[in-house]
């Protein structure tokens, strides 16, 4: 059984993210995908609120698991057994950072392979802290992310701007 594992912080999952998720679910008997927990960024939606629109949006897939870790990944494909880790390659940006993560992950766990899928067109530019910042100023989003939590997301953005508004 070949068995997938997708991380990212999705925060939120867009249809970028999905549309890997989406592939990846083709190529393997499963995808796990998972939320890494990263000390370091502030995120906009908790670890529990993010795997839950993972869930959501991914209910259509049956071979897609979704769990979070705060460790490292290398460690956590070890033990879930997982060959691959997948990632998505966008326009330029990712490129650097994803190649120098791709050896760190090989040295740790040689039997460890990653796997790059290249973002589809439309979604070539589109990222998690583009989509929070256009919501931020209040801008129609719902072309970005999947339909099942765009309510939610909004909601959010709805609050953030009251909360700040109210601020002296
Ligand atoms: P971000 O916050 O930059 O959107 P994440 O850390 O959640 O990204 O990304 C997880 C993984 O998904 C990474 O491998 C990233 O390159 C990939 N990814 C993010 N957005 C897209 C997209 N629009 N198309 C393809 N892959 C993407």
């Amino acid at each position: 059984m070949k068995i997938a594992v997708y991380p990212g912080s999705f925060d939120p999952v867009t249809n970028g993210h999905l549309n890997i998720i989406e592939r990846a679910a083709r190529l393997f008997d499963e995808v796990i995908v998972c939320v890494m927990v990263n000390s370091e960024k502030r995120p906009m939606f908790s670890l529990e609120e993010r795997k839950r629109f993972l869930t959501r949006v991914t209910a259509h897939l049956p071979n897609v698991k979704v769990d979070a870790h705060a460790g490292l990944l290398a460690e956590y494909a070890q033990q879930h057994h997982c060959c691959t880790i997948i990632k998505g390659l966008r326009a330029g940006s990712d490129f650097e950072k994803e190649f120098q993560m791709a050896m760190i992950n090989r040295n740790l766990n040689p039997n460890l392979e990653s796997l790059f899928l290249t973002a589809e067109h439309q979604y070539m530019y589109l990222s998690s802290s583009a989509v929070k910042e256009l919501g931020g100023y209040g801008a129609d989003v719902s072309e970005f992310l999947p339909p099942e939590i765009v309510a939610d997301f909004q909601e959010r953005t709805r609050n953030i701007r009251n909360h700040k508004e109210a601020l002296p």
